[in-house]
This record gives C-alpha cells, sequence and structure tokens, in this order.
C-alpha cells in the first residue's frame, strides 16, 4: 500500500486536500488500537477520519462538515482553531520544551499556572485552595487522589482510613485506580476491579431510582443519604473519601436534584471525611463557572480537574489541593513519593495560560452562566414536547434527554434494540455529532457557541429525533 499521503509534512496536507479514507482506515485497523473500541467492528465498519476543525465544527476525510456538539471528548472549551493557543506551545516549546519538577526544580509556566488556579478557585466556607499537582490527565489526577488521601489519614496517625466511596455509574478513568473509582460495570468486569478499599453506592438518577411519585427534592435527599448508610455499615473510621463528580458526564449527564449536594456535604462533615470533587468535565466553564464545586455549594477537600484547563489542545490534569490536606502534607509529610515525568510539563502549562487568558478575555464562563446557558437550557426544555423524548435537561454547557418509547407511561425500549445508537447514527448522518449512553443522548458544547449556533444545532437535533422516529415506525417499534 502507498503510504506517502499518509506521512506528508502537515504543510503538504492542505485542508481542501481529498484524503485517501480507504488507506487510511486500512492502515488504521492494521496498527492502531483504539480507547473504548470494538475493534472486530471497526475493521469492518472502518474509522470516521477526522482532518480538520474551526470553531464548533470538524471536517471528516470525506469532506464532510460535522457540528461537534461534544467538544471533542468534553474538552474544546475555547473551540477549534484558536491561534493563542498554537503560538503559546509553539513559544514554550522553543523557550525550554521539557524539563522535570523533581528535585527540587521548577519552571516559569507550572508556577504562572498553579498561581492562577489558586486565585480562579474560590474559597468556600472557609477553605482555600492554594496548592495544585499537576498530571497530564484525568485518570492519572484521581490515581493521584488516592495516594493523596490515603497519605493524609496516614499522617494523621489514622492508617485504617483507606475505603474510598464511589457510585455506580461514575466515571473517574480508566487506569487500574480511575476504572475502579468509576461505576461502570462493563470496566470492571474486565480485569478484576475495582481494586481493594473501594466502595460504590448508587448514583442519583431521580428518572431510574427514584420511588413512584417521590418528589425530586425528596429523593435528592434519600440518595444522598446512601453515603451515610455506606459509610455506617463499613464503619467511619474506616473511611477516607468520598469522590463523585457535581454533575455525571460519561454516565449520561446526570444532573442530581439540588437537596443533593447539601446533604452530602453534611453527611462528609458529620463524619469528617474527605471530599473529592472529581470535575474534570465539570470545571473551567462548563457549568458556567470556573469550578463547578461553587454551584452546588459544596466544600471539596480535592478537586480534579483536566480537559478544560487546556482546551483539550495538550494534556494537562491535576489536583487542586485544599488546605486540610495541604497542611498536613507539606508540615507533617516529608517526601511524597508520588510524580510523573510530566507533571507541570512547561509547554502544557504555558497553554493552560493561554487557554483561560483567552477565556478570560472572551467572558467565555459568564457568557455560558447568565446568557448561552440559559438558553440553551430552555430549548431543551422544549424537547420535551417531541413523541420520543422522555426527559431532558441542561446545566450550563452539558446537557442530556432521554429517548423513551411511551412519554405517557416512560415506558422504555428494549436496550437491545440500540435506539441510542440508531439516534446518534442519523447524528452523523446528518452532520451532528452527539453522544449516544443507552437510551440517554447527550452533549457538550464548545463554549464559545453563539445563541445563533445553538439554534442551528437544536434543528439538528429535531431533525435526527424525527429520522430515529421514522425508522422506529418503520420497524415496527412505535
Ligand atoms: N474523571 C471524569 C469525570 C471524566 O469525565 C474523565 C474523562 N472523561 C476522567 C476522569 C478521565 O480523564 P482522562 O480520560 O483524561 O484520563
Amino acid at each position: 500500500m502507498n503510504t506517502s499521503t499518509l506521512i506528508a509534512p502537515p504543510a503538504l496536507v492542505r485542508r481542501a486536500e481529498k484524503h485517501d479514507t480507504k488507506a487510511v482506515q486500512a492502515l488504521d485497523s492494521a496498527h492502531f488500537i483504539h480507547p473504548f473500541t470494538d475493534h472486530g467492528d471497526l475493521a469492518t465498519r472502518g474509522s470516521r477520519v477526522i482532518t480538520h476543525a474551526e470553531n464548533i465544527y470538524v471536517w471528516d476525510s470525506e469532506g464532510h462538515k460535522i457540528l461537534d456538539a461534544m467538544s471533542g471528548l468534553w474538552c474544546v472549551n475555547a473551540g477549534y482553531g484558536r491561534k493563542e493557543l498554537a503560538d503559546a506551545a509553539y513559544q514554550q516549546m522553543m523557550t525550554l520544551p521539557f524539563y522535570n519538577t523533581f528535585f527540587q526544580t521548577t519552571n516559569v509556566p507550572a508556577v504562572q499556572l498553579a498561581t492562577k488556579l489558586a486565585a480562579l478557585a474560590p474559597e468556600v466556607g472557609g477553605r482555600k485552595f492554594e496548592h495544585v499537582f499537576f498530571s497530564s490527565s484525568g485518570s492519572e489526577s484521581n490515581d493521584t487522589n488516592v495516594r493523596m488521601v490515603r497519605r493524609y489519614w496516614d499522617l494523621l496517625g489514622q492508617p485504617q482510613r483507606k475505603v474510598i466511596i464511589s457510585r455506580n455509574n461514575a466515571y473517574h478513568g480508566s487506569t487500574m485506580a480511575g476504572a475502579s473509582l468509576g461505576g461502570m460495570s462493563g470496566m470492571h468486569a474486565q480485569g478484576d476491579l475495582p481494586i481493594p478499599g473501594i466502595e460504590h453506592i448508587e448514583q442519583p438518577y431521580h428518572f431510574e431510582n427514584a420511588l413512584p411519585g417521590e418528589s425530586e427534592a425528596d429523593f435528592g435527599l434519600r440518595a444522598a443519604r446512601w453515603l451515610d448508610e455506606k459509610i455506617l455499615s463499613i464503619g467511619a473510621n474506616k473511611v477516607a473519601a468520598f469522590i463523585a463528580e457535581p454533575v455525571q458526564g460519561a454516565g449520561g449527564v446526570i444532573i442530581p436534584p439540588s437537596t443533593y449536594w447539601p446533604e452530602i456535604q453534611r453527611i462528609v462533615d458529620k463524619h469528617g471525611i474527605l471530599l473529592i470533587s472529581d470535575e474534570v468535565i465539570c470545571a473551567f466553564g462548563r457549568l458556567g463557572h470556573w469550578f463547578a464545586y461553587e454551584k452546588f455549594g459544596m466544600r471539596p477537600d480535592l478537586v480534579t480537574f483536566a480537559k478544560g484547563v487546556t482546551s483539550g489542545y495538550i494534556p494537562l490534569g491535576g489536583v487542586m489541593v485544599g488546605d486540610r490536606v495541604a497542611r498536613v502534607l507539606i508540615d507533617k509529610g516529608g517526601e511524597f513519593n508520588h510524580g510523573y515525568t510530566y507533571s507541570g510539563h512547561p509547554v502544557a502549562c504555558a497553554v493552560a495560560l493561554a487557554n483561560i487568558e483567552l477565556m478570560e478575555r472572551e467572558k467565555l464562563v459568564e457568557r455560558v452562566k447568565d446568557d448561552t446557558g440559559p438558553y440553551l437550557a430552555e430549548c431543551f426544555e422544549e424537547l420535551r414536547h417531541h413523541p420520543l423524548v422522555g426527559t431532558a435537561q441542561a446545566c450550563g454547557f452539558v446537557a442530556g434527554l432521554l429517548l423513551v418509547k411511551n412519554k405517557a407511561t416512560n415506558e422504555q425500549f428494549d436496550p437491545d434494540l440500540g435506539v441510542g445508537m440508531m439516534c446518534r447514527a442519523h447524528c452523523f448522518r446528518h452532520g451532528l455529532i452527539m453522544r449516544a449512553v443507552g437510551e440517554r443522548m447527550i452533549i457538550a458544547p464548545p463554549l464559545v457557541m453563539t445563541r445563533t449556533q445553538i439554534d442551528e444545532m437544536m434543528v439538528l437535533i429535531r431533525t435526527c429525533l424525527d429520522a430515529t422516529v421514522d425508522e422506529l415506525r418503520a420497524a415496527g417499534q412505535l
């Protein structure tokens, strides 16, 4: 096979140039093991080859323009094609492309970013975030959390406090600890997970877990109290921390009732355990705040971030370490035997700084909070009238809807029908990227999306829902 067109330097591959899709697909299938992919399936269908992107749109190798309502993978908050971010990377690479931050060395972008993040993270209930630990991903950051909370309790003379409680259908990454903290049964089934010392409670998903007639508010309190019950059943003196996403992302955009987080906070405070807010999706403007804990009145001790910190232009993650943990680690800890080659990578940190500056200049966080976020929520409310939509909700710039067989009774589709995947296929066909999680269809658009672009997206969403209805009717399923 002639691979010369594939390895041409980027400058020679112009945007308008037609790519040899079949050749790329064949090499892709022959050599590249993709994340979360069935490779038998991939070999027969072939990957969709994404070649370039601008603003909220991506293009594939066949020239199709697609509205990316998922921001890549919940991360391209500033939108595609931002020259400022490329310039920051280029300049930093020419100045200092890498140096480690072990052995009492540091670099200027990492220090500047740590300082900036400490200033952006709001103080809540007297709890401050003055320190940051850097990694390159959400998964690594949650691994760091596991090590950090266990170290914290060791240093306080309570080494028996090891258990971290999480929730079913949570997503916290794909490393051994990340996948264990997560509550995805499919991931646990492969490789003897979870690792010891991780326990799960049920998620606060009203549609599935509420009692008949139970209000959102009552359900939120009851769901939070599952944590109390779990702590008591394990023994409070053995529990180190509770970890959760403020709004579950990969689980299908599950927005908890407003009563949930205050009650969770009361329970973790009562037992003195640490609270970890995993904001890999929710931070950096996604919910209309720099950090989502502020929105929900949570007072976490550790906050996981990644994705939006660089708008996904380069890998970077980390943990905001609240004073409660930082003071013990620093004042009593001596050396913490943990770190990554790329902790505080100068190029990643320089891109993050440029990204935050751009977001501040364009007021992207405020826009989502006060303007485009509320508008998206209105649009999603209207979707509830669609014959296929059971529930539809948005929170900032994440939104989800549930496809149901019968709106009046909320009867669900047989999961084997794959209605979510059917709808997703219609989305691709119509030039829209939406994600399917079972029968939940979800979005997390770039924060630069305007009201006009939201209108454009809503027209596409309705078209795809209608096409799904047509297909189901033709198959006698509706
Ligand atoms: N935590 C949450 C809440 C996430 O959504 C993700 C990724 N979707 C992760 C952790 C893992 O991040 P990464 O894929 O960068 O390891």
